[in-house]
């Protein structure tokens, strides 16, 4: 067993050395990307489970690396979260975001926009600051600009979350809870927190008609949120038949393929503008 401990010890080292590697390889790439203009945006629709009407639109990153091709996010979010580098792209996906919603605004297709915001950003106290700043200078609308934040920040400290938001919600900026279901928060944090929007994670969403306790899991967020004043979003719509078990169940806003992918900035416009025209 000791002659097993020490290859393990043996096999594992270099793998790690190797990891790390890579790690620092990317990171470096990742800074490049910024800098070099390798990231953008695409836009998810979600609509209204009830008049079919668009609601807003979730802006998504991506890496577009020179070899590698589309990077999603999930394989370089998270590294940006350890290494810091998610302050610099958070920054850059708001104004992207906000500069691309005055762009539909010439073209008449005012859109509420979402961006994703890091707990890992949130190591800058100025953040919410700069939020507000940036919403400011877009000269959009107030209710333009949405962030969604997930439960993990409810967990870090109340009364810094609480004043993040409320600045956020004084400037008009609208703040919806991501991921909901997956994280630890406690249900008193949920009442005291202003989201105005509960989405409920897609991994309760996908499967429910299959699995009796996802289903009775999604009806249950969907109350909760509507005893709170919160609107309801479910990701990961995939079938006709979810979007029906959806709505009979009083769910709110529908995002998902069903309706759309993440789309890059011109097929989102052609989108609405097809869909508006319907
Ligand atoms: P999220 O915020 O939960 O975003 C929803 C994810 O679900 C997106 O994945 C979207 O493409 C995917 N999705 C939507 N509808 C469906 C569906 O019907 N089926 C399936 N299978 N998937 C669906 P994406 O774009 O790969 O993003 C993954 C995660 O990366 C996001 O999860 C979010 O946590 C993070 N992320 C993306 N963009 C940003 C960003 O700008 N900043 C930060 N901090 N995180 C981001
Ligand atoms: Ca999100
Ligand atoms: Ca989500
Ligand atoms: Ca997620």
């Amino acid at each position: 067993a000791k002659g097993e401990g020490r290859n393990q010890i043996a096999h594992f080292t270099p793998e790690m050395h190797e990891e790390a590697r890579l790690n620092a390889v990317m990171h470096q790439e990742l800074r490049g990307a910024v800098k070099g203009n390798q990231l953008e945006l695409h836009y998810q629709p979600i609509r209204n489970a009830r008049t079919g009407a668009i609601n807003h639109v979730e802006a998504l990153v991506r890496w577009r690396h020179p070899e590698r091709g589309l990077v999603r996010p999930d394989l370089f979010i998270p590294l940006a979260e350890k290494t810091g580098m998610i302050r610099e792209i958070g920054e850059w996906v708001r104004q992207e975001a906000l500069t691309a919603a005055a762009r539909m605004q010439t073209l008449g297709l005012l859109i509420p926009i979402a961006v994703n915001v890091s707990t890992a950003e949130f190591y800058d106290h100025t953040l919410a600051d700069h939020i507000v700043q940036q919403s400011r200078e877009s000269g959009l609308p107030e209710g333009t600009l949405m962030v969604e934040i997930t439960e993990s920040l409810l967990i870090r400290s109340q009364q810094e979350t609480r004043d993040f938001l409320r600045t956020l919600q004084n400037a008009g900026i609208r703040i919806a809870l991501d991921d909901f279901g997956t994280g630890y928060s406690s249900l008193s944090y949920l009442a005291s927190f202003p989201a105005e929007k509960l989405k409920i994670d897609r991994s309760f969403v996908m499967g429910m008609r299959s699995d009796e306790r996802k289903q009775a899991l999604v009806e249950t967020i969907i109350k909760l949120g509507h005893s709170l004043g919160m609107r309801v979003v479910a990701e990961g719509v995939e079938t006709e038949e979810d979007q029906a078990l959806l709505i009979s169940k009083d769910c709110d806003l529908i995002q998902g393929y069903l309706l759309s992918k993440p789309l890059p900035e011109q097929e989102l416009i052609s989108f609405l503008q097809r869909y508006c025209a319907d």
